[in-house]
């Protein structure tokens, strides 16, 4: 096996990983340290293999402090003119998002 494709396979388990620790995070709303740090492990890889982390997570949790977002508990979502506000209750943290490249995004994926 040639390096390109060990690296394609190690990719590839590295993604596997970051689903995996995602699919977690969301499974253990209940558990604040473990859905956080499982965030974090998977930023962490996704930043060590430089692979994206799915598109539909990304609003999933705070890229400041990994907090996951479960509406009206951990995040407050409010719409307004032409944006959308994402305040993260945990840190502080406010994410403003242009409607226009909201509906870019919606179209794309
Ligand atoms: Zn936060």
């Amino acid at each position: 096996m040639g390096w390109k494709e060990r690296k394609a396979v190690r990719k590839k388990i590295a993604s596997e990983r970051i689903n995996e620790l995602l699919t977690l995070a969301d499974l253990s709303k209940d558990d604040e340290v473990l859905s956080t740090n499982s965030i974090k492990t998977a930023v962490a890889i996704s930043r060590r293999h430089k692979i994206r982390i799915p598109q539909n997570y990304k609003r999933k949790y705070c890229k400041k402090c990994f907090n996951l977002f479960i509406p009206n508990t951990t995040v407050r979502i409010r719409t307004g003119k032409g944006k959308i506000t994402i305040t993260c209750l945990k840190c502080g943290h406010i994410k403003r998002i242009p409607y226009t490249k909201e509906k870019l995004i919606k179209n794309n994926y």
